[in-house]
């Protein structure tokens, strides 16, 4: 029984986790690779049963953080009140003036379903969506399978709401991680955030090349979404996978798109 709940916590916590860090970020917010939409429609599930709310928002408000990171317009930055950061700029009712989703993420907009999801921009409505439609799974694991798998899929989902949240405060704060390329913001690469969420831990790398389906860089950064890709990659479901290497960065640094990296 005991094995049963553990099982269903384990499969869960990856497919919700990947979910959000395939699906969400690295898929939706920066195309970083190419998949067919059954593919696509895998892992957002996840995300989504992972209670991480409207896919169109959540793009629309990561793009925004990665175009104005760590300044006032910046959705979530802990520069500007460690509150906001962690929980209070999802409190609000609509979007801010300056993040229209349809303008930031045609791409993702132009899916019905994705437009659904988003209520008409209105946040209440379409986290009340989200949260139910995960409740309303949960319900159905519990007919179907008992309270034990139920319960470690809601726990499961419950954690991985947590742990971006936790991201976007913990590797905002120099003090917690540690910088490869200097930057100009305050994005710092951090292993325990890593191993909980799936590899985007290594969030000072990927405010270096945001469009990466590759954060973890060095030997030791274990990127378990990387690796996924890559093993989705051998099998021909995903395709054009961009990938960061240090010959692209000194590229942009020449070009005087980027800071010099530290080491
Ligand atoms: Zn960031
Ligand atoms: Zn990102």
């Amino acid at each position: 029984m005991m094995f049963k709940f553990l099982a269903t916590f384990a499969l869960s916590y990856l497919w919700h986790g990947m979910g959000t860090t395939i699906g969400y970020h690295r898929l939706l917010s920066h195309r970083a690779f190419n998949c067919s939409k059954p593919v696509e429609y895998f892992w957002v599930l996840g995300g989504y049963l992972a209670f991480e709310g409207s896919p169109l928002w959540w793009a629309a408000i990561h793009r925004a953080h990665h175009k104005h990171t760590d300044t006032p317009l910046d959705p979530h930055s802990p520069r500007y009140g460690l509150k906001n950061a962690y929980y209070g700029w999802m409190t609000k009712s609509t979007y801010p003036p300056h993040i229209n989703p349809r303008k930031l993420c045609p791409d993702v907009a132009k899916d019905p379903l994705y437009r659904f999801l988003d209520q008409g921009g209105n946040w209440q409505r379409s986290h009340m969506l989200a949260a139910s439609t995960g409740l309303l799974f949960r319900a159905g694991l519990w007919g179907l399978f008992g309270w034990r798998v139920a319960l470690a899929s809601t726990l499961a989902g419950v954690a991985m709401l947590q742990i971006p949240l936790l991201l976007n405060v913990v590797c905002h704060t120099p003090a917690l991680g540690y910088k490869t390329y200097a930057r100009e913001d305050d994005s710092v690469n951090v292993w325990w955030v890593a191993l909980l969420a799936h590899g985007e831990g290594w969030h000072n790398n990927h405010h270096a090349f945001p469009g990466s389906a590759r954060s973890g860089l060095k030997p030791h950064e274990l990127d378990l979404s990387w690796l996924t890709l890559r093993m989705l990659q051998g099998v021909g479901l995903v395709s054009s996978m961009n990938e960061a290497t240090r010959e692209k960065h000194v590229a942009l640094i020449e070009k005087g798109k980027e800071t010099p990296p530290s080491i």
